[in-house]
């Protein structure tokens, strides 16, 4: 809706017909300004997506690793992009990634440019495109505490800044250094572990479970009646499922 918006607006009821044009329009980036002023109006324009990296990466034997190959890999495309029928050669190398030159077990025998190919003479096509180890996601650990006496269970609620801001949680400690100590003296015993994986770590936490006779330092008690588990974020509510069973033996 912006970008019809924007056409009416900006450009007098006519969908820009260049690349230039379709790239200041909302919610078209370069990938689809190009196929556009490729394949519809036949602009020099050239297109490049997963299967044209590839090509290109093997065709010149780029070695450098992905994602930083990138601009490599689209100045190569650019050279190779014709002045005439720019938009069947944009599909005719997208298709030739997609349906030969795949990502494992290229059909080199069958390939229209393998007399060119760099990675294929020097026999390497099956590694290329390189790309870049993703880091190791770093493991930490910590506890939940899960008080209950008399029917009701020991909750707290999450600062509304960083990870689970604002949720209902058991009370934890500092694996994100938003936690702290247990809530009370109590006799805690460790029902089990639960591991769950964010986006940048994955996480182990032990789950501890007392009744809790005396005053808890934080937290607020919650009547089982009025808990619903489907409100706790999904790694409390693994931890709950430990604990529940335990609850209800
Ligand atoms: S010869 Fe093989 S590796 Fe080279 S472009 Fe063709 S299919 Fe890809």
């Amino acid at each position: 809706l912006k970008c019809a918006r924007a056409v009416v607006a900006d450009h007098g009821g006519q969908f820009p017909a260049t690349r230039a044009g379709l790239l200041t329009l909302p919610g078209i980036g370069p990938y689809t300004a190009s196929a556009i002023a490729a394949i519809a109006h036949d602009e020099r324009a050239t297109v490049v997506d997963g299967n044209v990296e590839r090509v290109m990466a093997r065709l010149y034997r780029v070695e450098t690793p992905l994602p930083t190959a990138k601009p490599e890999l689209t100045a190569l495309a650019e050279t190779l992009t014709p002045a005439q029928r720019a938009g069947d050669y944009a599909q005719a190398v997208m298709d030739l990634g997609a349906t030969i030159c795949t990502p494992r077990k290229p059909a080199c025998g069958i390939c229209p440019v393998n007399t060119a190919c760099l990675a294929r003479l020097a026999g390497v096509q099956a590694d290329l495109p390189r790309k870049l180890q993703k880091a190791e996601k770093p493991v930490r650990r910590g506890t939940v505490w899960l008080g209950h006496r008399d029917g009701a269970v020991l909750l707290e609620r999450r600062p509304e800044r960083g990870l689970l801001g604002g949720m209902l949680c058991l009370p934890g400690d500092g694996w994100d250094g938003a936690g702290g100590p247990a809530p009370a003296p109590a006799d805690w015993q460790k029902l089990g572990e639960v591991r769950h994986t964010f986006t940048h770590f994955h996480l182990i936490l032990a789950v501890m479970a007392a009744r809790i006779d005396g005053p808890a330092s934080r937290g607020e008690w919650v009547p089982r009646h009025r808990f619903r588990p489907a409100d706790l974020p999904t790694v409390m509510r693994k931890a709950w499922d430990i604990a529940r069973d335990r609850l209800e033996a």
